[in-house]
C-alpha cells in the first residue's frame, strides 16, 4: 500500500498530535478518540500497512514496539494494568492502514477495567 497515511503525516509533522514519546523507530501519540482514560498509539515510522504484512526482517522492530508500549505505560503510571490491542484488517476494526499498537488503561491502574473497550 503506497498511500500516505494520517500517521505518516503526523510523523512528518504535517498534522498536529500529542506526541508522548519518539525515537528512531517509532512515535507514541494520544489517540484522538480515546476508548479508555489512557489510550496511546505506538506507531512505527516505517509504514507497514498491517501486522500480517510485517516481514521476518521486521522482527526487531516489532519487539521494539512492544518494549516501547511497556515504557510509555510505565511513564503513564499504569504499568500494573494495561492492555495492548492490534487491529489487523478492516473486518477486525482497523481503520488506519499503518501498523499501530493501542495501549489502553484506566488512570487509577486499579487492576480492573471499568469498560470492556475495543
Ligand atoms: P484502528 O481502528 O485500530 O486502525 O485505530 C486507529 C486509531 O487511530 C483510532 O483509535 C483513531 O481514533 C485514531 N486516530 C485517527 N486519527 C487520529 C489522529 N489524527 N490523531 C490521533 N489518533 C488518531
Amino acid at each position: 500500500m503506497t498511500d500516505v497515511t494520517i500517521f505518516t503525516r503526523i510523523i512528518n509533522r504535517e498534522i498536529p498530535a500529542t506526541i508522548i514519546y519518539e525515537d528512531d523507530l517509532c512515535i507514541v501519540i494520544n489517540d484522538i478518540s480515546p476508548q479508555a482514560p489512557v489510550h496511546m498509539l505506538v506507531i512505527p515510522r516505517q509504514p507497514i500497512a498491517k501486522l500480517a504484512d510485517a516481514s521476518v526482517g521486521n522482527k526487531p522492530l516489532l519487539g521494539h514496539l512492544l518494549w516501547v508500549a511497556g515504557e510509555v505505560a510505565r511513564q503513564a503510571g499504569v504499568e500494573e494494568a494495561f492492555r495492548l490491542v492490534i487491529n489487523n484488517g478492516q473486518a477486525a476494526g482497523q481503520t488506519v492502514f499503518h501498523l499501530h499498537l493501542h495501549v489502553l488503561a484506566d488512570r487509577d491502574a486499579s487492576g480492573t477495567f471499568s469498560e470492556a473497550n475495543m
